[in-house]
């Protein structure tokens, strides 16, 4: 029996006393009785690449995009996905199902390998494979409501923020140094340019047009951002991928952030300031309905 306390921002939830089933070494098993190397170089370097996915009703919500995202990453560091997409999906469906199904997070994260000696040069290892899977209420529009307030921090990362690296430590400084000011998240400036957030992409609406940065290897190519911006285009509402100064993002009419886990937040305060009328925009209520609308058709409860 594992025991978590999970408190998850302003939508408050808690998971208590849980035991989940992990994967791992070729195996699932109670996640209190998985173990991996200190030798790991995913432990020893951060070493490795992840993803998280957002499961309702026991589907896990664009797998495939998560997927082809896990590949690039692990094309990045110079390593191959060690199973298909099909492979992939039977392990996380079962998975999944193992920890009771319903709405869910669903970790996965891929390392290089335990080595014999701590050596930076990459060797052939055996990819280490973890994945575990908790149950994760979705997000509803009542508590999405809620907002957040963000303030905007400095640039701490490396120079390849488009690959999903486990090595976090830059993001986690980052949001940390935003909690210890009382925000819920931190969006990252750099050059005067406002980049993502610790852990999500951000947009900003002014006179009725969608902006958001362009990708690049600044940012995470965020499966929530792309699905946004494919959200917009098939429903006519005006975007723009652009760099936003910090001047753009205090005139903003909206600003939201979006992750496969928080799905789309409307921010109602930046820094000391309201956003817009220090409410949820039109046009988040709009592109959040159209969005809970894709939640709901990919995820009818699968057949038992
Ligand atoms: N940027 C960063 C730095 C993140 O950690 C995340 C969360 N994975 C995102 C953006 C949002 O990506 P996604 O929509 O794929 O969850």
């Amino acid at each position: 029996m594992v025991k978590y306390q999970f408190i998850m921002g302003k939508s408050e939830f808690l998971i208590k006393t849980m035991s989940t089933i992990a994967y791992c070494h070729d195996r699932f098993a109670p996640l209190s009785e998985t173990t991996i190397s200190p030798m790991d170089r995913g432990f020893l370097f951060g070493e490795g690449i992840y993803e998280v996915i957002p499961v309702y009703n026991g589907r896990p919500f664009c797998l495939e995009e998560h997927l082809d995202r896990l590949n690039a990453g692990l094309q990045a560091i110079q390593m191959s996905s060690p199973y298909s997409h099909e492979k992939w999906t039977e392990i996380l469906t079962t998975l999944v199902s193992k920890n009771g199904m319903g709405d869910q997070c669903l970790y996965l994260q891929i390392t290089r390998g335990a080595d014999v000696i701590r050596d930076p040069l990459f060797s052939a290892l055996t990819p280490t494979i973890f994945a575990m899977s908790y149950p994760k209420p979705k997000p509803t529009k009542a508590l999405l409501s809620n907002g957040l307030k963000v303030t905007t921090v400095s640039d701490l990362r490396w120079k390849n923020c488009q690959v999903k690296a486990t090595s976090r430590l830059a993001y986690v400084l980052m949001y940390n140094e935003a909690k210890a000011m009382g925000f819920d998240e931190g969006i990252i400036m750099n050059t005067g340019y406002a980049l993502e957030g610790t852990s999500s992409n951000f947009f900003v609406v002014r006179h009725g047009v969608l902006y958001t940065p362009p990708k690049s290897n600044q940012i995470l190519s965020g499966i929530t951002r792309d699905r946004v911006l494919l959200l917009a285009e098939k429903n006519k509402i005006p975007y723009r991928e652009n760099k936003i100064s910090e001047r753009e993002l205090l005139k903003a009419d909206e600003i939201w952030i979006t992750s496969s886990i928080r799905g789309i937040v409307p921010v109602l305060t930046l820094g000391t300031q309201a956003v817009g009328q220090g409410t949820p925009g039109p046009l988040w209520e709009r592109m959040w309905d159209l969005y809970a609308a894709d939640i709901i058709n990919v995820s009818v409860p699968v057949p038992s």
